[in-house]
């Protein structure tokens, strides 16, 4: 994994830098040391250890040249990687105070074609690349911590929305999920935060939901059961996304505080040609229908997919078949329709 070493990397060669960096004092003389690094990759080649350190010295000579106090990789692909990081980096720290993120919706509807609510997908529209895909910054901005102020914003501007919708018949009854990440939902006072959330905007806590996925569940579960308990507490409502697609353990599922599982789009994508998947697909039905859960499906592109889910007992569904993700005016404009 080249480029997650890279990213890794990176983190322990900025602390290096950060120690190296704090003055010290010499029979009363302060002194302050600055480093340049240089950094090579290795995996699998037969290159001696003297020949990994002289290209380590010549990207340590360029850390040098490019003002010290730096780091360089020995592959210059590699040091674009990172280049590029840094700079997504420093833009996402703008884009929230900015204004540069916007939640798309997309509608998801029950067996009668009838709207029901919609999932809140992150975009963020940069005024050079566009508007760019949630693939392309929730893992940095995991990384980065940045995810806690932007899953507040989320939630905030998901709220609202729901408080808009209370003033008219025709979209009083909708729901909104949202997107809920792994750091997002393990800080302290995440609990603390939905409560405020609900407060402010005044909403039908039923009304929201929270999505969580899988790999979530994995670690502390026990900590995971209380915390959802509590929000569970508040009225608001928990879907399990990408169901399928992680590790999750029959035993906890029951334990679980859940509403909703949400069939991954891969099982969905070739359900009428392939038989594991339409056969995984009726098990997790059953099995939610057992544990008395709801289950929709994501990614129904087609017709004939909706028709298969829907025999196999799937009542809800989500995909291009009935709308892309969209801006909340277009949202708006196709509910009417
Ligand atoms: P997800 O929650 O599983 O969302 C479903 C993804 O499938 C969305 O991608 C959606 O646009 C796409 N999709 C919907 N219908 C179809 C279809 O019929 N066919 C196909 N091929 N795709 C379909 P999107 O919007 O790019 O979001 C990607 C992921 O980013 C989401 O996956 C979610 O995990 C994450 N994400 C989005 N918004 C947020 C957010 O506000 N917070 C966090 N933490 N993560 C978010
Ligand atoms: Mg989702
Ligand atoms: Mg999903």
């Amino acid at each position: 994994e080249p480029i997650e070493a890279a990213a890794q990397t990176e983190v322990i060669t900025k602390k290096i830098q950060q120690v190296m960096n704090k003055s010290f004092t010499i029979d009363q003389h302060q002194f302050n040391v600055t480093a340049s690094i240089g950094l090579v990759l290795f995996s699998g080649q037969h290159l001696s250890g003297d020949e990994f350190l002289k290209q380590a010295d010549i990207a340590m000579y360029d850390a040098k040249k490019s003002g010290r106090n730096m780091f360089r990789f020995f592959d210059p692909q590699m040091q674009n990687t990172i280049n590029n990081k840094v700079l997504l980096e420093e833009e996402l720290r703008k884009a929230l105070v900015m204004h540069q993120f916007k939640l798309y919706y997309q509608v998801q509807v029950d067996s009668h074609g009838k709207a029901f609510g919609a999932e809140a997908l992150i975009r963020w529209v940069h005024p050079e690349r566009g508007v760019v895909s949630p693939f392309h910054f929730i893992p940095l901005a995991e990384e980065t911590g940045l995810i806690l102020p932007i899953g507040n914003w989320v939630l905030n501007e998901a709220c609202a929305q729901l408080k808009s919708w209370e003033n008219d018949a025709s979209t009083q009854h909708l729901s909104v999920s949202i997107n809920v990440s792994a750091k997002q939902f393990h800080q302290t006072d995440f609990v603390e935060q939905v409560e405020a959330a609900l407060l402010k905007h005044q909403i039908k806590p039923m009304l929201l939901k929270l999505e969580l996925t899988e790999s979530m569940l994995v670690d502390n579960i026990e900590n995971t059961i209380v915390l959802m308990k509590a929000i569970r507490k508040l009225g608001v409502r928990f879907e399990l996304d990408d169901f399928g697609t992680g590790y999750s353990s029959l035993q906890y599922l029951k334990r679980l505080p859940l509403h909703q599982l949400k069939i991954d789009q891969s099982f969905v994508r070739e359900i009428n040609s392939d038989k594991s998947d339409k056969a995984i697909v009726k098990t997790i039905v059953k099995m939610a229908q057992g544990l008395g859960l709801e289950v929709i499906a994501e990614g129904v592109e087609t017709e004939q997919q909706r028709q298969i889910l829907k025999n196999l007992g799937c009542g809800y569904y989500q995909g291009y078949l009935f709308s892309q993700p969209l801006p909340i005016e277009m949202f708006m404009v196709t509910l009417q329709l």
